[in-house]
């Protein structure tokens, strides 16, 4: 926890920072590192000619691992330790709702497809079949009608996509500081916009 006051001039560095010093964390149960599974879901982004706002949500999809890396204050706004909520919660001040909708709803994209695609289960590595189960499995029916009246839906799919292929063991891609500028880009149109 640091008492930092985070604001468009240093949003960008601080979450670099945090990759730089926990990124080689383990990514539950995957072959690769935190970082690695972020940066890659960021590639696979940019290959396939994603906005800004999209490589920017493949890259932080998991940033509520850290959540307490950021300040309190940050912590204050009623987030629990679902990493989802949280990270789109320390994402909000910041990023446009397409960013934070595809963050919150990474998870519970996963439990959508699960309930509405049938070939999407076998993409699922081990660890994430494990974990849909802690996360309540796949989705009703009531709970899918829902889900889709979300005005990002499509993008909230693209990015839980991303993140499932972005857990090859090996991979190399561009390190964070490539994409900072990528990130500054969209902080600064958001908060222009504002
Ligand atoms: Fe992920």
């Amino acid at each position: 926890m640091t008492d930092i006051k985070l604001d468009r001039s240093n949003i960008v560095d601080f979450i670099g920072d945090i990759f730089k010093r926990r990124g080689a964390d383990s990514y539950l149960g995957e072959e690769v590192t935190m970082s690695e599974h972020m940066l890659q879901g960021a590639l696979l982004a940019e290959e396939a000619g994603a906005s800004d706002e999209l490589i920017a949500a493949a890259l932080l999809h998991d940033i509520g691992h850290y959540t307490n890396e950021f300040p309190e204050d940050a912590l204050e706004k009623g987030i629990n330790n679902h990493h989802d909520t949280a990270g789109a919660a320390v994402l909000m001040p910041f990023f446009p709702s397409v960013v934070t909708d595809c963050v919150l709803h990474h998870v519970a994209a996963k439990r959508y497809l699960c309930a509405t695609d049938p070939t999407y289960f076998d993409r699922l590595s081990d660890a994430s079949v494990h974990t849909l189960n802690l996360q309540g499995g796949p989705m009703s029916e009531d709970e899918v009608t829902e889900f889709e009246k979300s005005p990002n839906l499509k993008d909230i799919i693209q990015v839980r996509f991303w993140d499932e292929e972005g857990k090859v063991k090996g991979r190399t891609t561009p390190d964070f500081d490539y994409y900072a500028p990528v990130l500054q880009r969209v902080v600064d149109r958001y908060m222009n916009a504002a």
